[in-house]
């Protein structure tokens, strides 16, 4: 897909006025973190489960080649052929030449965000090979021609008679009079639809949710079996990853489902745990003939030097979206780019470049709560604090209040002239408000009033108040004390 995150104002103001989008949104922001809770609420030790899954994780990066290569060694001996690549384009051309190798028509596809980060899906289909979502709700998105809005649920902006419209107007061999006022009923025809495609495909595309050095496999979950059938029943599988998806052993893998499954969707498991070691050995009912992995760095090994490494630790479960106030307003189309809410505010411009989402890491009202519920204990606020501060260096987006912060500061450190502009400005302002109570507009502080009333000042400060009664005296009253 093509970035957006350039436009993320224009963005976010488009998603603000959609009622649809507010309704779907206010639900699910608020049953996934209840679910999550509840499932946490059972687990005594999910805190030492983090530490140690930080602990692994950490591990891993501080030896990332070794683990590397020792998963390439295993997964080659069990007949896996492994593919380097240096960015997306190396990873949709090495995809695409494994299609071709393949005589591929059509791709099944389980739902991937490397999938969605390398726009694979466009490439092959500019190539003359068909991709098919067979995820639900990826599979509505691409139907619709839109791009997901949440890492684990796509089409989350989607209401029922939104997706019972577009199946009345893609799948126009099924009869027209058919009902699809039920999740059931969108769910049974989307079933008979990809169970065919199921059949036909000549190549299966996943991504991974780890890869095992231990035992050179990849770990796919899902909580709809899709990816098994897009493993198993093509005789040429694809997985593609990315280098920070290595664990050590079968038991740091365990661990780290433990984390994910809660903190993703609340599920103490998911449905659909795959471990998946190379092609179809001698003897084996089912699985591909052919095993490729492509391993794609894209950005992680700069990441991996720099001050965003911690951001490398990240499983994808999206509980900082499900409990980001700011995503929760706005959803993730907004974001413009694959990842969304305040992993995507530090992936976006760390992946794409910080020119790129300049006002990304300005989508936060650092409530903390994403790094309170982040199963890695990513430090997100800090990270975002540090693109903010980098942009202010650079003279970006940040650096515009720089004469506001420099005047600001000036007043700060003679704290009687500060109280005397603070007294000044505040009586003007009370003046400018009397009969109003609230400015709708104010020069300077659009940003402020664009969305909400500035209330007018009551026209002491606070500071002159409380010098006043530490002197003994009554406070004056203010214009709204008594008021009912
Ligand atoms: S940053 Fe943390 S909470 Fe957000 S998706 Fe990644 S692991 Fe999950």
């Amino acid at each position: 897909m093509d970035a957006t995150s350039q436009r993320f104002r224009d963005n976010a103001r488009g998603a603000l006025a959609d009622g649809r989008l507010k309704e779907s949104l206010a639900s699910f922001t608020k049953t996934f973190p209840e679910k999550r809770q509840k499932v946490i609420d059972r687990l005594p030790e999910f805190d030492a489960l983090r530490d140690e899954g930080v602990s692994i994780k950490n591990h891993v990066l501080a030896n990332l080649d070794f683990y590397l290569e020792r998963f390439e060694a295993k997964a080659a001996a069990a007949g896996t052929k492994i593919h380097w690549c240096r960015d997306a384009a190396e990873a949709r051309e090495t995809i695409l030449a494994i299609c071709r190798s393949a005589g591929a028509r059509t791709v099944t596809k389980s739902k991937s965000m490397i999938g969605e980060e390398i726009a694979i899906n466009e490439f092959l289909e500019a190539n003359g090979v068909r991709p098919v979502e067979t995820d639900l709700g990826e599979y509505i998105i691409q139907v619709r021609g839109e791009s997901p809005s949440h890492i684990l649920v796509p089409a989350i902006h989607l209401k029922g008679p939104d997706i019972a419209e577009t199946f009345r107007e893609k799948h126009t061999a099924l009869p027209a009079g058919r009902a699809l006022d039920q999740p059931e009923a969108i769910l049974r025809e989307a079933r008979t639809v990809l169970r065919g495609e199921f059949l036909a495909a000549d190549v299966g595309l996943t991504g991974a949710n780890m890869l095992v050095a231990e035992t050179g496999s990849i770990v796919v979950v899902t909580n709809e079996g899709n990816a098994d059938l897009v493993m198993s029943l093509p005789k040429v599988h694809v997985a593609v990853a990315s280098l920070e998806k290595v664990v050590p052993t079968l038991e740091d893998a365990a661990t780290i489902l433990r984390l994910l499954a809660r903190s993703a969707t609340g599920q103490d498991i998911t449905a659909y745990t795959t471990f998946a070691t190379g092609p179809k050995r001698p003897g084996d009912p089912d699985g591909p003939d052919e095993f490729h992995i492509v391993l794609m760095d894209n950005g992680r090994t700069a990441m991996l030097g720099g001050e965003f490494r911690d951001m490398l630790r990240c499983i994808r479960c999206g509980a900082c979206l499900n409990h980001c106030p700011v995503y929760a307003g706005i959803g993730g189309h907004a974001y413009g780019w694959v990842y969304s809410g305040p992993m995507g505010s530090v992936l976006t411009p760390s992946l794409l470049g910080a020119h790129k989402a300049d006002d990304l890491p300005n989508a936060s009202t650092f409530c903390g709560k994403c790094e309170q519920v982040c199963p890695m204990r990513i430090p997100l606020p800090a990270m975002m604090r540090h693109l903010r501060e980098r942009q202010f260096v650079s003279g970006g987006p940040a650096a515009k209040g720089r004469g506001a912060l420099k005047l600001w500061a000036f007043l700060a450190r003679r704290p009687a002239l500060y109280r005397r502009a603070m007294a000044l400005g505040v009586g003007l302002l009370a003046i400018l408000g009397r009969g109003r109570g609230r400015f709708r507009r104010l020069p300077l502080a659009s940003a402020w009033t664009g969305p909400r009333d500035l209330p007018a000042p009551e026209g002491r400060t606070f500071q002159s108040l409380w010098a006043e009664r530490r002197r003994g005296k009554p406070a004056s009253r203010s214009r709204t004390e008594g008021r009912p």
